[in-house]
């Protein structure tokens, strides 16, 4: 095909206003970012959409690539001819060969994007259409439902074909909705949480709890390996590694044990949200899913979710399970998640832990011990890993702060 271009529609983003060149610039970084490998394209954006102009470089793969980018409602390969009736005939006809299989029905759609263009849209349709009507024998017309349909756009400056209009990821541009902490676990849901908030244009960093030597190496492999699949959406993924095996000994010690899960819970929030204002993020994203365990019922987010004021972002509280499994699957990350590593959580689970824990009853329980110092003591012993794509190797941060 000799398409040179990819013409990219922002679908949700271009309602955004004033805040819009933002967002253009945004995605334009994500498909940079995208399409690094590729050193010859020329990106455009501009208010209402963005040129990806191929200068030789591979156009099916880079359409590949590009359905993989938040923001991007559909695009569509493009052929950028001269104004002239006869030279824009002769691109359309020629398209048209390229594509048309045998019995195929075809349209002609064309827009006047340049009202000053000296025939209206009737009448350059038709133009456009009796051409390839008579170059081409055994050929329908078929207006509702055609098979193709060749979209001409005549705009100011030159004049644009495509035929095909691909679905993108939709969503929102990376980084364009700011920054959240995400509490990344080894399991299968906040992965899929991950995922979501990369989708909707959030900054995510992962903190993971991590309780040597109750948890092994492995299951913190296992997080960065998961951290390796969240990176392919934005090209790093940072997390944190907070080591907690003191304070899960000290809950055990302190709290009584149909409580320790419930503290648990509202210490790790503490942790996160230390580390996020640090970070600088203004959210928490979790994996939690309404009901899902005794961690989950309305009455422990209610318990555990005092400890802070923070937006807390949970994607997944109104999904079933079968439906977050999916996610998981589409997104490569479930296979990842079902290996059996333990996680801290389930190390220290009490056998019956409340499931309609009262705030008044842990606040009372917390209060003969003070957490502040453990966890100062936990942010400060944080590691921090900054994960890219498709990389075992690790640059590793003890300070990144
Ligand atoms: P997941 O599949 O995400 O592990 P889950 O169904 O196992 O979730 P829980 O273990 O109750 O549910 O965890 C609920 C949420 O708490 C998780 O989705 C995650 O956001 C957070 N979480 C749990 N364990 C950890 C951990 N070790 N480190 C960081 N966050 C955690
Ligand atoms: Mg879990």
């Amino acid at each position: 095909m000799n398409y040179d271009r990819i013409l990219i529609r922002y679908g949700e983003m271009s309602t955004k206003g004033r805040n819009r060149s933002k967002f253009v610039e945004k995605l334009s970084n994500s498909i940079r970012g995208a399409l690094h490998d590729f050193p010859k394209v020329i990106i455009k954006g501009n208010r209402d959409r963005t040129y990806v102009i191929l200068n030789g470089e591979d156009g099916k793969q880079i359409c590949e690539r590009l359905t993989g980018v938040f923001g991007i409602q559909s695009f569509s390969p493009v052929i950028k001819t001269g104004k002239d009736l006869n030279e824009m005939k002769d691109a359309v006809l020629d398209l048209f060969k390229e594509v048309h299989h045998e019995g195929q029905t075809f349209k002609i759609t064309t827009k006047r994007a340049d009202k000053t263009y000296f025939m209206d849209t009737g009448e350059l349709n038709h133009q456009f259409g009796s051409h390839i009507l008579q170059n081409v024998p055994n050929l329908k017309v078929d207006v509702k439902k055609p098979d193709l349909n060749m979209q001409i756009e005549i705009r100011k400056e030159a004049a644009y074909i495509s035929c095909q209009t691909i679905q993108g990821a939709g969503g929102l541009p990376a980084g364009s909705s700011g920054k959240a902490m995400l509490m990344l676990s080894g399991g299968i849901d906040s992965p899929v949480a991950g995922f979501l908030s990369l989708k909707r244009g959030l900054d995510i960093e992962g903190v993971h709890f991590f309780s040597p030597p109750y948890t092994s190496e492995r299951a913190k492999q296992k997080v960065l390996d998961l951290a390796e699949k969240l990176s392919n959406f934005n090209g790093r993924f940072v997390v944190h590694i907070v080591p907690f095996t003191e304070i899960q000994q000290i809950i055990q010690k302190q709290i009584p044990e149909n409580y320790t899960m419930t503290t648990t819970r509202r210490l790790m929030l503490r942790i996160t949200d230390a580390i996020r204002a640090k970070q600088e993020a203004l959210a928490i994203v979790t994996g939690e899913s309404l009901g899902q365990v005794a961690s989950q019922t309305i009455e422990s987010m209610f318990a555990i979710n005092e400890v802070t004021n923070t937006p807390i972002l949970r994607p997944l509280v109104m999904m079933d399970k079968s439906d977050i499994v999916s996610l998981a699957q589409e997104i490569g990350t479930h296979d990842i998640s079902i290996r059996p590593f333990e996680d801290c959580c389930t190390i220290f689970v009490p056998p019956s832990p409340k499931t309609k824990p009262k705030r008044e009853k842990v606040t009372h329980y917390e209060s003969y011990f003070d957490f502040e110092p453990y966890i100062q003591k936990a942010v400060d012993g944080i590691e921090t890993i900054i994960v890219k794509p498709n990389s075992n190797k690790l640059d590793v941060f003890d300070e990144l702060f």
